[in-house]
């Protein structure tokens, strides 16, 4: 079931849908929450209700509640929402009767330019000001013999993980909650991190992109596709927008996943991770931080506290490609990550790493051998495929076969190529069409 929190942002409130059974009480602290029973007044159905009806968009209704607040989001943040943003606000619900083109007509209904005013507006000065002071206190649950932690600052995170080294950290919780809503199992002491700010925090340097654990997916979207636009086409297919808006970028990293999405794409862009336990902190690249399936290099009341992600330079091409069933709201098969740098067609320095081809995100060091300081043309290239085979051997399960996984990686590889001679063979057409013009 989705459901909408409203979040203080610049002094107003931010609507974002989430998922409800994947999120623990401690993340509602200092948030709104909407459920779709909140949304019809003594005078009648909520617009969003009511453009659900005027289009047909709902048979069975099992689905429905869901549609409305994703919709509802997106309608309160966007008044002028295009049909991509349509699209990719109700990518993460799914409808098996009615069918999508008159939910999606609804939903295009109510964009018009106009703010949506409803009871939400008319209360939301009272509801910042009721916010913004929960907002400042750090505070605890205790019960049943279990606890969760919600610390406003790494300071006071730090205190709590040395007190509690057993404690289960949760960020998004979308991968967390699973160990709850699937294999029952029981946390005992939680510590959220959904309300420290300094974690939150983004930071743009000359070099580098200094991102806070505890960014969202989506508000890693925004921030890195304009300097890696391929990164950001790969976070389009992550989820669907009700998990990017929860889950984050430390999460992605943390759980260790070897399908997980972001991990290739910062192993091959040299990102690094600082982690700290107490007052201890330590950088280290990432490609030291997977030890094992799961295994991570993290100390007890370690934690990781910042992404640092180097910013592009002049030959550097990256490219990022997922392989996967569905476009949308679907685990990789394969994830191939590609960092080169390419300076007289020769290749200067060379990254790759992929998901999906071993128990940790890992990079290619054999096929990279193949390229580095080669000539990047079609004899080093197939050099580089054939060695993939000497850098992992895949397993098979019922995403994909172990033969499929190796071959889609050297394709990956292969297209990457072709891209990339694409891109030059444009520039040269460039450069000649500017050269014929000025003689
Ligand atoms: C429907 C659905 C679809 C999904 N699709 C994708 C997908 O396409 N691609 C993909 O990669 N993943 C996907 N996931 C998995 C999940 O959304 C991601 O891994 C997400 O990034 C996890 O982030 P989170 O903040 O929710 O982590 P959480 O669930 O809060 O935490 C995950 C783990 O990391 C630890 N942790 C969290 N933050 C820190 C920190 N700062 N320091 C140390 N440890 C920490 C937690 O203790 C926990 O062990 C999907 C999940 C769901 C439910």
């Amino acid at each position: 079931m989705h459901v909408v929190l409203g979040e203080v942002k610049d002094g107003k409130l931010s609507y974002q849908s989430i998922n409800a059974c994947l999120t623990f009480v401690g993340a509602l602290h200092g948030k709104q929450l909407i459920s779709v029973e909140d949304l019809q007044t003594d005078e009648g159905l909520h617009p969003v209700q009511k453009a659900m009806v005027d289009f047909h968009g709902s048979q069975c209704g099992f689905c429905t509640p869901g549609f409305i607040m994703s919709m509802f989001a997106l309608t309160k943040n966007s008044p002028n929402a295009d049909k991509h943003s349509v699209e990719e606000a109700l990518a993460g619900n799914l409808c098996r009767c009615t069918g999508y083109r008159p939910i999606v007509d609804a939903a295009l209904s109510l964009s018009n330019n106009t703010p949506l005013k409803d009871q939400f507006s008319d209360y939301e000065a009272q509801v910042v000001n009721t916010l913004s002071k929960l907002n400042l206190t750090t505070t605890s649950l205790h019960g049943d013999n279990k606890s969760a932690f919600v610390p406003t600052s790494t300071d006071e995170l730090a205190a709590i993980l040395e007190k509690h080294p057993d404690a289960k950290l949760v960020a998004g919780g979308t991968d967390l909650a699973l160990e709850v809503t699937q294999f029952h199992r029981d946390i005992d002491t939680l510590v959220h991190l959904n309300n420290i700010s300094d974690m939150k925090s983004i930071v743009e340097t000359d070099n580098h992109l200094d991102i806070g654990a505890n960014v969202s997916l989506s508000e890693v979207d925004h921030v890195i596709t304009p300097h890696y636009p391929d990164f950001g086409r790969l976070l389009q297919r992550f989820a669907s927008l009700q998990i990017r808006n929860q889950g984050t970028l430390g999460g992605n990293i943390a759980n260790a996943s070897p399908i997980g999405d972001s991990p290739p794409l910062l192993l091959a862009l040299n990102a690094e991770i600082v982690l700290r336990k107490g007052n201890r902190r330590r950088t280290v690249n990432l490609d030291d931080f997977f030890l094992g399936y799961k295994v991570t290099l993290l100390e007890p009341s370690e934690f990781i506290e910042r992404v640092i992600i180097p910013k592009p330079h002049k030959h550097q091409f990256f490219q990022a490609h997922k392989i996967s069933k569905r476009i949308d709201d679907d685990i990789s098969a394969v994830c191939g990550a590609f960092n080169l740098t390419i300076e007289n067609n020769t290749v200067t320095d060379v990254c790759l790493a992929f998901g999906g081809l071993a128990a940790i995100p890992a990079r290619a060091t054999s096929a990279e051998a193949a390229l580095i300081n080669k000539t990047l043309d079609d004899k080093s290239i197939d050099a580089a495929m054939k060695a993939l085979t000497q850098d992992f051997s895949p397993i098979t399960d019922c995403r994909a076969t172990k033969e499929y996984r190796l071959e889609t990686a050297a394709n990956l590889l292969y297209r990457t190529y072709l891209r990339i001679r694409l891109d030059h063979n444009n520039s040269q057409a460039q450069q000649i069409e500017v050269t014929s013009y000025v003689s």
